[in-house]
């Protein structure tokens, strides 16, 4: 069997930090070990003084940071079309942008070219597991599995389901009751679901575009499959809240919508999450479903502040994710330095600002265990699935000397604690930090080195 040991900073998570805290309880911080990896997955660590035997290729890559793969819990793969497009807001947004540019998605070919692209971006910003939106289009499902399949990546995805409110072309057939929607659901299901490490999610793009029967007909998958996802989206602007509230007027609130068609349970996520009250914290909390905050998006697009404290106080799941193209960044660096300012935006009101602890978790151990995958990923532990990501601690003249100063080495200024050198990280670090990502012991993509024609090159 292959065996490496990587020697790097190893940071991961044992447990959720405490909202506010700096200190290291629930982060397990190993400076300079040899992280050992057995085919795909890891077997442990060993300090960097004692190197393991022979029988490994040992890569020093001392002074560098190696952590789990980031898990992206919220991302548009059609959407790398409009990322950044300007000045609309959500509704206008999908519209203008986002519907012309998923329409495509019904060739083959795009959808084939658009999932090689996308899944590879991803790995070129440190994430090795996502829960993604394709389009309406079954062929954009299937060509993202086979996609996922090849590279080895966690994927979760489903079909879109969309039936009203919605141009041609990009809309499930209502005429038959939804049969021809629900055939297309059980193909994919029977072709893709628990094959490797593809799992099928039940993807409602959200309430406005689906019928009662279709939101109905959803319900009755995940009642029919156990351990199929749930994802769409939930009360990210107030514009959609309230075409919502007009569109199913018996339900208490949209999250109810939801709710009321059995689609809550703890495999759900759930985007966005901004404009909810304590009781629908509180129903999240009961199904055990997460809300994906996605920080760049809803600045971007205007859309609110999310309460990330009111979540925990209410003690339902988050997890980070990038909403690609409503979000700017496939980095969830960028976009955990976008949560901490969506948080301090609220101020006193929330108590104390967003740890990096906090964050960082919630991307890779937190996101795992609200996805029930943190025995295949999220962390840095003996059996896990060899999902990490090597990054360089600075880039840049700035950012190198921010380090210098975390470190003690700037003299007149006293060395910082490992938070203050992580959050420091956090802040100035993206994409251009990452030097490797392995995906299940497999060497996936390589600073210079990327493209269809890395594979050749491992
Ligand atoms: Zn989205």
């Amino acid at each position: 069997m292959h065996r490496l040991a990587i020697r790097a900073d190893l940071l991961d998570f044992t447990g959720a930090p405490a909202w506010g805290s700096t200190d290291l309880s629930g982060v397990r911080w190993r400076p300079d070990h040899w992280l050992l990896i057995e085919g795909e997955r890891i077997a442990g660590a060993l300090p960097g003084a004692q190197p393991p035997g022979e029988d490994w290729r040992l890569d020093d890559q001392r002074g560098r940071l190696l952590m789990p793969g980031f898990i992206d819990t919220h991302v548009h793969c059609p959407q790398l079309d409009v990322i950044a497009s300007h000045g609309t807001g959500l509704l206008d947004w999908l519209e203008t942008y986002t519907f012309p540019a998923e329409r495509r998605f019904a060739d083959p070919t795009v959808a084939a070219e658009g999932a090689a692209r996308f899944l590879d971006a991803l790995l070129a910003h440190g994430t090795t597991a996502a829960v993604v939106f394709p389009t309406v289009h079954a062929v954009s499902a299937d060509t993202l599995f086979a996609a996922a399949a090849q590279r080895g990546m966690r994927l979760i995805t489903g079909k879109v389901l969309m039936d009203r409110h919605a141009p041609d072309g990009l809309r499930d057939a209502p005429h038959d009751q939804g049969a021809e929607a629900e055939r297309a659901c059980e193909a994919l299901i029977q072709r893709w679901h628990g094959q490797g490490r593809n799992a099928y999610a039940v993807t409602v793009r959200f309430a406005v575009t689906s019928t009662p029967q279709q939101l109905a007909m959803a319900g009755a998958l995940l009642a029919r499959h156990a351990g199929l996802y749930m994802q769409t989206h939930v009360a990210e602007n107030r514009d959609e809240v309230r075409w919502v509230a007009e569109l199913f007027p018996q339900a208490r609130s949209y999250l109810d919508v939801y709710d009321q068609a059995g689609l809550l349970n703890e495999r759900a996520v759930l985007a966005h999450g901004i404009w909810l009250d304590a009781q629908d914290r509180a129903r999240l909390r009961d199904r055990g479903a997460q809300i994906a905050f996605c920080p760049s998006s809803n600045l971007f697009l205007g859309s609110g502040l999310f309460e990330w404290p009111a979540a925990i106080a209410a003690g339902h799941k988050v997890s980070l994710a990038t909403d690609v193209g409503g979000g700017t960044s496939l980095s969830m660096l960028r976009t955990a330095a976008e949560a901490y300012k969506v948080v301090a935006l609220q101020g006193s009101q929330v108590g104390s600002p967003l740890s990096a602890w906090t964050a960082l978790h919630a991307a890779t151990l937190g996101a795992a265990q609200g996805l029930g995958l943190s025995h295949e990923m999220g962390h840095l532990g003996a059996g896990a699935l060899a999902d990490l990501v090597l990054w360089d601690w600075a880039v840049g003249p700035v950012a190198t000397h921010r380090d210098a100063v975390a470190l003690g080495q700037v003299a007149g200024l006293p060395a910082q604690d490992l938070h203050a050198r992580v959050f420091a990280w956090m802040l100035l670090g993206d994409e251009r930090n990452l030097r490797q990502t392995y995906v299940a012991g497999r060497l996936s993509h390589e600073r210079g080195r990327h493209g269809p024609q890395f594979a050749t090159l491992l």
